[in-house]
């Protein structure tokens, strides 16, 4: 693992753009024959469109982060009937899952898969809605980011750049299924079956690598001094983090009334809340359990059967490090048909 930045960021990224570069690389050294990513619908740059880019200077137009669900992987057939035999793929999780189990009935040479973490999506009809309640004029937002420092960060047409602390989001005001339930008990938050991982979360104000396999050192080598390397930082304590996430969680799932933190109180403790928040890896690792007992609580809650199959041993031994025995994990609370994991977080507790 690495914290890493291109000494040169590039306009548009959604970090310094490490993502679109490496795959620029791949095609400037003709290591693959086309890239599968997303680029945004020319009608509205929030929403996702796969496209299959032959071209290195082509790469610019998939820079950033749109939220939404296209279906990336129905370009792979047409890849493959064009002649294209070695591929790139830059995917979410679910995406690079997927990719995974069909791979090889499609005879490609060779597959890179260039992964982003995704801690949650939505539809980009949804996302517009929450963009409309951060701004009045939402259309003019070209960026937004959920920081690892607990702020959204918006950036607006005219060059303006705010940011919120999550404390002050208003997510109390998003309807129930504004995080689906598929994205709401995803055990893959850091896009394990990439080769290599680019994301931010343990990056501490930087972007974050993890290198998965020797194909993943390929990618990284492809940028040779064009990027800065460091070790990930690991500081402050999870546990009371992701302990008070898991209450507060809890008592949604189970219709429960949360412990709201008083209005005139947020503004203070949410600027406050960065400087005693877990930092790097010890930040990531709260997410990647806050993942886990969030996919738990869920499940037991609306799929029950399903946790079986769904939930994997590691996932489970997450969850038991706080109390949270599968499959009865929160069995018998009453229910409730809003989002739990957006209530418990408007509640006070952090879900980055
Ligand atoms: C929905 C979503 C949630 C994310 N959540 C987290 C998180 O919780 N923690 C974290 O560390 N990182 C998260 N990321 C990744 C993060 O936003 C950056 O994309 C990543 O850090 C790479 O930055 P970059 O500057 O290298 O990317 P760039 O060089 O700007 O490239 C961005 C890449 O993202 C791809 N992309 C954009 N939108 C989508 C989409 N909707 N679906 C699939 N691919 C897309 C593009 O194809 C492009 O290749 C998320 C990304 C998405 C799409």
């Amino acid at each position: 693992m690495h914290r890493a930045r291109l000494k040169a960021p590039r306009p548009g990224a959604q970090w310094t753009g490490i993502t679109t570069r490496i795959a620029e690389r791949l095609l400037e050294t003709r290591a693959v024959d086309a890239v599968l990513a997303m680029v945004p619908d020319p009608a509205d740059r929030w929403k996702p469109v796969p496209a299959l880019i032959t071209e290195p200077a082509a790469m610019a137009a998939a820079r950033g982060m749109r939220m939404g669900y296209a279906p990336l992987l129905a370009l792979l057939e047409p890849a493959r009937d064009r002649g294209h035999r070695r591929l790139a793929v830059i995917g979410i999780p679910c995406q690079v899952h997927a990719l995974r189990k069909i791979e090889a009935g499609f005879g490609f040479e060779a597959i890179f898969v260039i992964g982003t973490p995704c801690s949650d999506n939505t539809t980009t009809e949804s996302f517009h809605r929450f963009l409309a309640l951060l701004s009045p004029r939402p259309e003019t937002i070209s960026y937004l980011e959920f920081r690892a420092d607990m702020m959204v960060e918006l950036r607006f047409d005219d060059g303006r750049k705010t940011l919120i602390p999550f404390l002050e989001l208003p997510i109390a005001d998003l309807p129930a299924d504004f995080f689906p339930l598929t994205c709401r008990t995803c055990v893959d938050y850091t896009n394990a079956l990439a080769d290599l991982t680019v994301g931010y979360m343990g990056g501490e104000g930087e972007q974050w690598l993890l290198v998965r396999n020797s194909r993943g050192a390929e990618l990284l080598a492809l940028l040779g001094d064009e990027i800065l390397l460091s070790p990930v930082t690991d500081r402050g304590d999870r546990i009371p983090h992701v302990k008070a996430f898991l209450e507060n969680t809890r008592r949604a799932a189970g219709g429960l009334p949360l412990r709201r933190m008083p209005k005139w109180l947020r503004p203070l403790v949410g600027r406050l809340m960065p400087r005693f928040a877990p930092k790097g890896l010890e930040f990531a690792r709260a997410r990647v359990e806050m993942k886990a007992i969030e996919t738990l609580l869920h499940l037991e809650r609306h799929a029950p059967a399903k946790m079986r199959h769904m939930v994997p041993p590691h996932v489970r031994a997450i969850a038991a490090r706080y109390g949270l025995r599968s499959p009865q994990a929160a069995a018998g609370q009453p229910g409730t048909t809003a989002s739990t994991s957006a209530r418990a977080s408007a509640a006070g507790t952090p879900a980055p």
